[in-house]
């Protein structure tokens, strides 16, 4: 088999496309190779490479000594020097390189093949002692730190030591010999931490670096990375070895990075910054400062030290020229790393470049006004998850940030207010015009108030899918949930956090997107959604086949959710109408009547209350399509459980306290999401369920009266199992609705549909389809009963599943395709059989979710819902997802 692929000499065993097997760095080494543009020659040891390596207890393949000798073979005939050679040494780097970009996340080996002769060689070829042994030390402190695990800080003391032996400040004012005498030191130091010598022998140095590369891809860094962004472990890096150029050989060196456009704003000019006499880590480093490519940027930063424009003006020119070929040729904004080596023009990396949600914008939008992309690849180049980042106010950048405590990134969004650490007061607060945090342990439905008054939440417990976060996100609230560092003494009216406190009236900031919380008010920046948001947004309703509605009930959601361009409501979940201050009375009136005809008096309070809410939603609908889904969760849910609590509400409502306590345990359940919940009530109370689909039908009637677009609306019912059930509930909704347009004597569209969200359901599709017109996949719920796993609780155990590998994502977050997804596929095949024209939608989480909205696609859904702030990422991922 072949491991090794050479590139350089003008010519390259690989190419760009090959980004799987090579790696991104090895993919475009090779392609800009190819393309003839200056790159030191070196081979790619292949991805394949390292997970045979992991597979076969840590052992290379058995050819792969033979192909490196080969591969080296080829660099030395190129340049003309010798690996490990005294007169004329070859020195190389090692560096990864994933399929996708780990930024900072692997290791990489620079001047590998120096030791004490070498060093020598490479004195005498440069002209210049002092350059070879900054070169060495500098190799012996990296190899030590890669590949021998010393710690960096012991090569830095030593370091130290020299220099206020010698009363200098700063490395440029050692001379060859003071180098000479700290590689002396480091050397011994080596010696005495491992009790054996720096390695000398070039080969063993090689395979020390290339081994080292491959254990790089399984530390914590790395793994960490990849869960954060979906990289699978199963890739593995690939390993490349190239010749090294060096830019700190004097003036006439250089080293750099480029940007072909600027990756925060978009702008179409070249962007970036480089260093006279220097090497790649000290740019990054940030121990001298970098200066400008062109004269404008230096001009326009006021610098003084020349830009490389004017410093280097051929290279520059020469540059120029690369950098422009390099992107007209990947046609995409890159990220490119150069050196300069007595004059000469290096490549070292090029790579399309990681970019701000807003610059992804602006440059598939330019580059399709310039004719370099058609307006579908443009649509295809914007990450639509990313759009976050513009949907919801954000901290400016160059902010000063006091982060007291980091959570999880539960809601993405930044919001500044005064701690409060209750509901009713968040909502006394917001009514008076203060911007507040809500602080609490966690949440539960009764905090939704205080939830929708603050600008941002905070919780100690709970994870990704904890109820704050699920509800923070669909009301575009910013969150961090489960940030364990923060002790909440409620009582006391203020939080402890790593030593400091933080009392109740004070001002923190929340950033959704990161998890951190941070002291004071820093600087924000107000999203846009104009311009190139709405030209791209626009695009992609071009190319786009699936419908975007959004999970809205209240009219504020419902506008924001047009407002991002929903093509109606797909779920408008009706308990949350009942919570409200006024109503929650009346619905534990209900709860608390004996017999049904208390509970008809009760439901009969709360009716003008849901027509109006009715009448507001199809008023800011406009004709739109509406889904409202009748009554869903347990009962219990609606009454006050501890007794502190039950007292409150009493003495609030004159409703009696024994009364209530008693009902609240009558109601208890051992497993209420499997238990007296969904249209489970409505069979059992038929009178809830009637007063709903009345309340939905005369309001629909009061709208098509007032001559206003009238609205269709869809009745669907929650959690049915059974084709029996449906025909029961289909019967109760139609006898109300007949009564209601008889009465009003209008003649109106509705339809009656049903929530997927047992396994049961999916499975007998085709009986639901006799009496449900529509299916909506509530795959909350679907996901949590295909599993047997509870949505409440999976935090706590998911995260030892994820990192064990026997999940690759949360299935609450995204869509588990294979068998929730076969659920899905089964149902839509067989409610056709059923009924060809069923209305086919999905409104849990996933409905927002990129990937499980690309699935959606392939099943062939009419539409996907979500909540109003992640419909325009559900825009471009369905346009996405039909390119
Ligand atoms: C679902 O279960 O997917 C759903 C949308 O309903 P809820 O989240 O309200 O249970
Ligand atoms: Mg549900």
């Amino acid at each position: 088999a072949r491991w090794v692929y050479a590139f350089g000499g003008g010519g390259a065993d690989g190419d760009a496309s090959m980004k799987n097997l090579l790696g991104g760095k090895g993919a475009n080494l090779a392609e800009m190779s190819a393309l003839g543009l200056p790159v030191p020659p070196g081979f790619t040891i292949t991805t394949e490479a390292c997970v045979h390596y992991y597979a076969n207890g840590k052992q290379y393949p058995a050819e792969l000594a033979e192909q490196v000798k080969t591969g080296l073979a080829k660099i030395e005939e190129i340049t003309g020097k010798t690996f490990g050679d005294v007169a004329n040494p070859l020195l190389v780097s090692v560096r990864s390189g994933a399929r996708a970009s780990m930024p900072g996340m692997m290791d990489t080996v620079l001047n590998l093949g120096l030791n004490d002769e070498t060093v020598e060689g490479l004195a005498k070829l440069s002209g210049d002692r002092r350059f070879a042994y900054d070169s060495y030390r500098r190799f012996i402190q990296m190899y030590s730190n890669v590949v021998l695990n010393l710690e960096h800080h012991m090569f830095e003391e030593i370091l130290d030591d020299h220099k206020d032996r010698l009363d200098v400040h700063v490395d440029t004012g050692l001379t060859a010999d003071d180098w000479a005498a700290v590689i002396k030191d480091y050397k011994a130091a080596v010696r005495d931490q491992l009790g054996k010598p720096f390695p000398q022998d070039a080969q063993e140095q090689l395979w020390g670096a290339v081994g080292a590369v491959f254990a790089s891809w399984m530390n914590d860094r790395a793994k960490f990375y990849r869960r954060m962004h979906d990289i699978p472990e199963s890739w593995g890096t690939a390993v490349n070895v190239q010749s090294m150029v060096f830019g700190n050989m004097g003036d006439t060196s250089a080293t750099g990075v480029a940007f072909t456009r600027n990756p925060s704003n978009g702008d179409n000019r070249l962007y970036g910054e480089f260093l006279i006499n220097a090497q790649g880590e000290d740019v990054v480093a940030g121990i001298r400062t970098p200066q400008s490519l062109t004269k404008a940027a230096r001009e326009e930063m006021g610098d003084t030290a020349p830009s490389m424009e004017e410093a280097m003006p051929e290279v520059f020119a020469q540059f120029k020229s690369v950098v422009e070929t390099l992107e007209r040729h990947y046609r995409d904004m890159q990220d490119i790393e150069f050196t300069v080596e007595q004059g000469k023009l290096y490549m070292l990396q090029t790579r399309n470049g990681k970019r701000t949600a807003k610059a992804a914008l602006k440059v598939a939008v330019d580059m399709a006004a310039e004719g370099v992309i058609s307006k579908e690849e443009a649509v295809g180049r914007v990450e639509p998850a990313s759009l976050d980042q513009l949907l919801h106010p954000t901290i400016d950048p160059t902010a000063h940030r006091d982060v007291i405590a980091v959570g999880l990134p539960a809601s993405p969004g930044a919001a500044t207010g005064k701690i409060v650490f209750d509901s009713d007061a968040a909502e006394k607060a917001a009514a008076a015009g203060e911007a507040v945090i809500l602080v609490r342990e966690e949440t539960s439905p009764e905090d939704i108030h205080g939830m929708h008054a603050a600008r941002g939440i905070i919780t100690a417990r709970g994870g990704m899918t904890s109820h704050a976060a699920v509800v923070a996100r669909g009301m575009g609230r910013a969150c961090v949930s489960g940030a364990g560092d923060v002790a909440i003494f409620e009582k006391e009216g203020l939080f402890r956090v790593r030593g400091r406190e933080f009392k109740a009236g004070e001002i923190i900031t929340i950033d959704g997107s990161t998890g951190e919380i941070l002291a004071g008010a820093p600087k924000m920046i107000e999203p846009e959604l104009t311009g190139d948001f709405a030209t791209l947004m626009g695009w992609a309703d071009q190319v786009r086949r699936l419908k975007v509605r959004a999970n809205a009930e209240t009219p504020l959601d419902a506008k924001t959710a047009r407002q991002f361009g929903a093509e109606g409501i797909g779920l408008c979940r009706t308990e949350h109408m009942f919570f409200d201050d006024t109503r929650i009375a009346a619905v534990r009136e209900m709860i608390l009547a004996d017999d049904e005809k208390g509970r008809r008096a009760a439901l009969a309070k709360i009716a003008p209350f849901q027509k109006a809410d009715f009448v507001e939603l199809f008023t800011i609908m406009e004709g739109l399509p509406v889904t409202i889904r009748l009554l869903d969760p347990p009962l219990h849910e609606f009454l006050p459980h501890t007794e502190e609590d039950v007292e409150a509400v009493a003495a609030a409502t004159g409703l009696d306290a024994a009364k209530l306590l008693r009902r609240a345990k009558e109601l208890h359940e051992t497993n209420p999401m499997l238990g007296h919940r969904g249209c489970r009530l409505g069979v059992s109370y038929p009178e809830i369920y009637e007063m709903q689909v009345r309340a939905i039908l005369e309001a629909a009637c009061e709208i098509a009266k007032s001559g206003k677009a009238a609205p269709v609306p869809e009745i669907m019912h929650p959690l049915v199992a059974k084709g029996e059930e449906m025909k029961y509930l289909r019967d109760l909704t139609d006898r109300v609705a007949k009564a209601v347009l008889e009465e009003q004597g209008v003649d109106l569209k509705y339809t009656v549909g049903t929530m997927i969200e047992l396994p049961r359901a999916a499975l007998r599709a085709g009986d639901l389809a006799a009496n449900a017109e529509f299916f909506s996949f509530g795959t909350n719920d679907l996901t949590q009963t295909t599993f047997g796993i509870s949505r409440d609780d999976a935090g706590k155990f998911l995260n030892a599943y994820i990192d064990k590998g026997i999940f690759e994502k949360d299935p609450f977050v995204s869509l588990d395709q294979d068998g929730v997804g076969d659920l899905i596929r089964i149902a839509a095949d067989r409610g056709r059989a059923a009924r060809p024209d069923v209305k086919l939608g999905i409104c849990g989480e996933h409905g927002g979710d990129p990937a499980s909205i690309a699935f959606c696609e392939t099943v062939g859904l009419d539409y996907v819902s979500c909540s109003p702030y992640r419909v325009p990422i559900a825009r471009l991922a369905a346009a996405q997802a039909a390119l």
